[in-house]
């Protein structure tokens, strides 16, 4: 195999390494050794696992980045342990080894901890909508790159309870798990406030503590609004914080709110936060409900026919693990009578949940007189052709209210709303859902008036 000249990039490369580390390289590197060259490969002799072991955990991305920079083209590492090495012999460099990052060499990182993650809280099994999906890009890009850019550090995704910030985070940590060799470290605000308080307690701030936080690569924290109780914790955090960030460590977070409505978390520490990237997730639509209970009918191997999914979907609106609680409840409820589901039985198992039911007298004409009332306008107004801005603002979201609360068709909505086509509902109500999202102020408009419409039926019926 001739040389090919590479000798000089590996030097650079070393040479590089040594003064970005201001010279902490230099012990390991110096027991690492040039053999020959190919094409697109180095062969390095380590002087034995260990020292190798080390290098590939503190050095080797950065010192592929410099190889394939300073030769423009990707270079691979392949290692042999020296025969003087204490275990294992000579490996003959004829013979295939394995690149720095293969998944094989990976395994052998065993003194690294495994993280706490629920099985199929990952990537695959999470169903992108138009409610996630920047929250789910984002996910992907850190779990892809951690680290790489500054302003994706730290990552915060914030939103209402069960609407799969967990999910995502934890699949974050998998992915990273599974194809680096990264200290992954995950952990619920509250735990991270326990352990806090149980170091102190202890006198083991140093020795645990701050070896158990301030020395991973990923730091997964989960409910951070949960710290908010915890003044010493916040505290400790922001130190944590402070460590990570500088050794340039990806940091991801979730919130149940946006980080500025935190009323009680030190000033300093929401600064922190705020650097980096803050990811909102919305509750599902009707389509993606119906896509995440097929989604999970299959994870869970449940047999459920389609006309059970719409139900679900239509009814319970709230967030996803209420939808997962339902679907569970009406198929185990089916396995216990050792039947197949059907629209009846869910009907049955459902009942509480229900719309239609729960609200009885959930009508065309409340919805628009609430939403009438809410916006200071006639029902007639509301109803009818004026065309001025905040009447047909009205006029919309109380057809997207119509949409999502009954069962009418758009073509019925279209009648009930001064006869209407039903391509003009369709807009309206598309118009709507989709500024919901990038429109808090909306979006809390309509949860409003949801809850509203609501109470009016009860209190009507
Ligand atoms: P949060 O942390 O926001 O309260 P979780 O991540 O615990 O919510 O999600 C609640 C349940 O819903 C979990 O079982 C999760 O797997 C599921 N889930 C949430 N969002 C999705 C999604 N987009 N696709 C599939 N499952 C989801
Ligand atoms: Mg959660």
């Amino acid at each position: 195999m001739p040389d090919k000249d590479l000798k000089p990039v590996w030097e650079n490369t070393i040479k590089q390494l040594a003064q970005e580390t201001r010279g902490d390289s230099n012990f390991w590197l110096s027991s690492l050794h040039y053999i020959k060259a190919s094409e697109n490969e180095i062969y390095v002799e380590a002087s034995s696992a260990f020292v190798w072991e080390e290098i590939r955990k503190r050095f080797s991305k950065r010192i592929e980045k410099l190889l394939n920079e300073l030769a423009g083209k990707e270079i691979t590492i392949l290692e042999r342990i020296s025969a003087q090495a204490d275990e294992g012999g000579e490996v003959p460099l004829s013979m295939p080894q394995e690149p720095l990052h293969s998944p094989s060499k990976i395994k052998k990182n065993l003194d690294r901890p495994v993280p706490q993650f629920q099985e199929d809280y990952v990537f695959e099994t999470f169903v992108v909508s138009e409610a996630n999906k920047y929250a789910y890009n984002a996910a992907q890009a850190v779990a892809k790159n951690p680290s790489a850019k500054k302003n994706y550090n730290p990552l915060l995704i914030y939103g209402g309870t069960g609407l799969g910030k967990t999910h995502l985070m934890q699949g974050i940590g998998h992915y990273i798990y599974n194809n680096s060799d990264l200290k992954v470290l995950y952990i619920t605000g509250e735990g991270f406030m326990q352990d806090f308080v149980e170091m102190v307690g202890r006198k083991k701030m140093d020795s645990e503590f701050k070896k158990k936080y301030r020395h991973v690569d990923i730091l997964l924290i989960d409910d951070i609004h949960t710290i908010e109780k915890g003044a010493g914790t916040q505290e400790e955090l922001f130190y944590t914080f402070e460590e990570l960030y500088k050794k340039n460590k990806q940091m991801v977070f979730t919130c149940d709110r946006p980080i500025s409505e935190l009323k009680n978390m030190a000033p300093r520490l929401q600064s922190r936060f705020q650097w980096g990237l803050h990811m909102a997730i919305q509750p599902p639509d009707y389509e993606t409900r119906v896509a995440i209970l097929k989604n999970m009918a299959e994870r869970y191997h449940y047999t459920v026919p389609d006309e059970v999914i719409y139900l679900i979907s239509k009814n319970i609106t709230s967030n996803v693990r209420d939808l997962e609680g339902a679907l569970n409840r009406i198929c185990e409820y089916g396995v216990l009578l050792g039947k197949s589901i059907t629209l009846e039985i869910a009907q049955r198992e459902l009942k509480d949940d229900l719309v239609s039911q729960r609200q009885g007298n959930l009508s065309v004409e409340n919805i628009q007189r609430v939403t009438a009332d809410y916006f200071h306008l006639s029902l007639n107004d509301l109803k009818g052709k004026k065309r001025s801005a905040n009447v047909v603002r009205a006029r919309r979201v109380a057809m997207y209210l119509v949409r999502e609360l009954t069962e009418l068709s758009l073509t019925e909505i279209g009648q009930e709303f001064g006869g209407k086509d039903h391509a003009t509902v369709h807009v309206s109500c598309n118009d709507i859902e989709n500024e919901m999202r990038i429109n808090n102020n909306l979006y809390g408009t309509v949860q409003e008036l949801k809850r509203m419409v609501k109470e009016y039926g009860v209190k009507g019926g």
